[in-house]
């Protein structure tokens, strides 16, 4: 029943790049002067990029011979060798299903490693939107805006966790 042992520890593949989001043009009064406007928002972006989780910034992993991911932030855990429906449940049917059947090599197997970074992804999202945030990508690029889209951004204390 063993998937095979790994060589190496499993990253998912997709590393993110995190970037001042200087594009805030929706949720605010027209400033009076441009400058106004770009000391504004690199304050609220600052304040936003505050509350982010510091673990949602990395890319998770699962070392070598395990398969089971726990996340840094709450109870929430995922065991490759016993996923439940609501685990594959942001992966599509069929990515879902692959998956559950464990007839991946290992978890450096690219449709593997891809669910497991949609899976862990899923899930760092709500973490974030109980902050108040999202990332948003921008083509190459990641940004951080309020989230629901579009909320004023409010300052307030961070609760980190
Ligand atoms: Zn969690």
């Amino acid at each position: 029943m063993s998937p095979g042992n790994e060589g190496d520890t499993a990253t998912a593949s997709a590393d993110v790049e995190f970037q001042y989001d200087s594009d805030f043009s929706e949720d605010s009064t027209p400033p009076d002067s441009e400058n106004d406007d770009e000391i504004e928002n690199s304050e609220q972006v600052i304040e936003l990029m505050s509350r982010v989780p510091w673990y949602c910034w990395k890319a998770p992993t699962i070392p070598a011979g395990h398969f089971i991911w726990n996340c840094p932030g709450c109870d929430y855990a995922i065991n490759f060798l016993n996923l439940t429906p609501k685990d594959v449940e942001p992966l599509g049917p069929e990515l879902g299903k692959y998956l559950r059947s464990k007839k991946w090599p290992s978890l450096r197997e690219e449709m593997a490693s891809h669910g497991f970074g949609l899976m862990v992804g899923n899930h760092y999202n709500w973490h974030m939107h109980e902050k108040g945030v999202q990332l948003v990508k921008k083509g190459e690029k990641t940004f951080v805006e309020p989230w629901p889209a579009g909320t004023v951004v409010v300052k307030r204390e961070t609760e980190c966790v």
